[in-house]
């Protein structure tokens, strides 16, 4: 994060006033939703492989559960901390509200390099983790799944870890498993594919030609990767992605697959070859649609002026600081926000916890079906919104979501 921009909490509370002086949220309301319900902080050791032990800190926050149980990613990164779980907790919370999904917001997080570990100390860190998380998680309160350093085989742990807690299978507990336990069909693509459709919607609505648009990624994990699949597939000129190690560049399209298959060999995109280009430069590139699928902060007022795409697509979450989101407003650039364009894994979560509580699976084409109509009818709700009082895309989201939070709460009254 650059200085003089919100960090992630300072900017997930930021567009929060925001919405709020929009609704005319009273107070009261405001103390309310501007508060996470229950923060939980854990220090817990690990034995590793050679024999040595190590306290890890990790966290689970719940911001608020009026729309239902708690859902979120639960994320490994050395930089994870409670500020930054706090702000993606909330924004899971409005996600949730904007897309119709009747649950609250929740997100979690391990403060590890899980590439700094062996297979066997990620899993008995993933275990322990899992049993501090146990008094507040399961299917009725609060269902992780797959964030940043964590994937289907970290959520089977958490699933097993809670199941021989409880002396039975609770499959319910966690989404993202592998299909073999509980998981549901497409939910892996789940994220790049509610990504596309938003993207087709967007390019329609900003009025870009369908054919030759080029696209760059920033981040080419499980988001990232899959997006750029799929644009490749669709025709999209995937021009630049990304990883920690930097990017590359060919103005006439990449090479997808190729570059998919080095990253499944274990090796950086630093060694892919092509013009090789930093982060921050693949940010700039004279592209038409720019995907950020990392880490949050990316886009600042550092660097917003600079964009050139028309369109950005927020995979990632929180990747634009509300600084850059006023130049990017000046500047033309039309910003469809994290909380409707990523939010395809929290539909397709939604269906896997569906499936597993009715132990009735559906087809992959019926989980794309579904997914297609809930992410189509989230951007004409909130394209409608934005047009009609004049926002951005953001502020409309944003708008529609709170109230859709404030109204539960009401609705609910204050207990006792
Ligand atoms: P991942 O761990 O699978 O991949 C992250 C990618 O970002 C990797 O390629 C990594 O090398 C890269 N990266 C890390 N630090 C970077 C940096 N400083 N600059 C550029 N690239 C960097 O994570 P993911 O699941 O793809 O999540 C990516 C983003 O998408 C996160 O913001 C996450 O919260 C969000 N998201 C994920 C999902 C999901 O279903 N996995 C759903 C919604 C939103």
């Amino acid at each position: 994060m650059v200085s003089g921009d919100s960090g992630p909490l300072a900017t997930a509370l930021a567009q929060f006033h925001a919405a709020a002086d929009r609704l005319g949220l009273d107070d009261d309301l405001r103390q309310i939703l501007a508060s996470c319900k229950r923060e939980l902080v854990v220090h817990f050791p690990v034995r590793m492989d050679d024999g040595s032990i190590r306290v890890f800190t990790g966290y689970r926050v719940q911001h608020n559960l009026a729309r239902g149980p708690g859902k979120g990613g639960i994320r490994y990164h050395p930089a994870v901390d409670l500020d930054e779980v706090k702000a993606l907790a909330m924004w899971m919370t409005w996600k949730a509200a904007a897309m119709g999904i009747p649950y609250g917001g929740a997100k979690g997080g391990v403060r590890v390099d899980p590439k700094s570990l062996s297979l066997g100390e990620l899993e008995r860190l993933t275990r322990r983790y899992a049993t501090e998380l146990a008094p507040i998680v399961g299917p009725q309160e609060d269902i992780p799944a797959p964030d940043m350093g964590t994937d289907a085989q970290v959520m089977a742990w958490i699933m097993d870890t809670v199941s021989m807690h409880q002396g039975y299978t609770v499959l319910g507990v966690v989404t993202g498993k592998p299909p073999a336990v509980g998981g549901t069909a497409g939910r892996v693509e789940a994220t790049g594919r509610g990504i596309t459709y938003i993207l087709e919607e967007a390019v329609a609505w900003c009025g870009l030609p369908r054919d030759g648009l080029t696209v760059a990624v920033q981040g080419f994990g499980n988001v990232g990767s899959m997006v750029a699949i799929l644009l490749s597939q669709r025709g999209y000129q995937v021009v630049a992605v990304s990883d920690s190690s930097g990017g590359v560049y060919d103005g006439t399209g990449l090479n997808i697959k190729a570059l998919v298959e080095l990253k499944q060999k274990g090796a950086p995109l630093s060694q892919a070859s092509g013009d090789h280009i930093s982060n921050q430069e693949l940010l700039e590139l004279p592209v038409d649609i720019l995907i950020p699928a990392a880490l949050e902060g990316q886009i600042t007022s550092q660097n917003a002026s600079r964009v050139q795409a028309r369109l950005i697509i927020e995979g990632a979450n929180g990747p634009t600081t509300p600084e850059a989101d006023c130049i990017l407003k000046e500047n033309g650039v039309t910003v469809v926000p994290d909380i409707l364009a990523n939010a395809g894994g929290l539909v397709v979560s939604y269906f896997e916890w569906v499936q597993d509580l009715q132990s009735f699976f559906w087809d992959e084409e019926e989980v794309n079906e579904r997914l297609s109509h809930i992410m189509r009818r989230a951007f004409r709700e909130i394209t409608s919104l934005a047009e009609r009082g004049r926002m951005t895309l953001r502020e409309a989201a944003m708008v529609l979501a709170v109230s859709r939070v404030a109204e539960a709460v009401r609705l609910r009254g204050l207990y006792p």
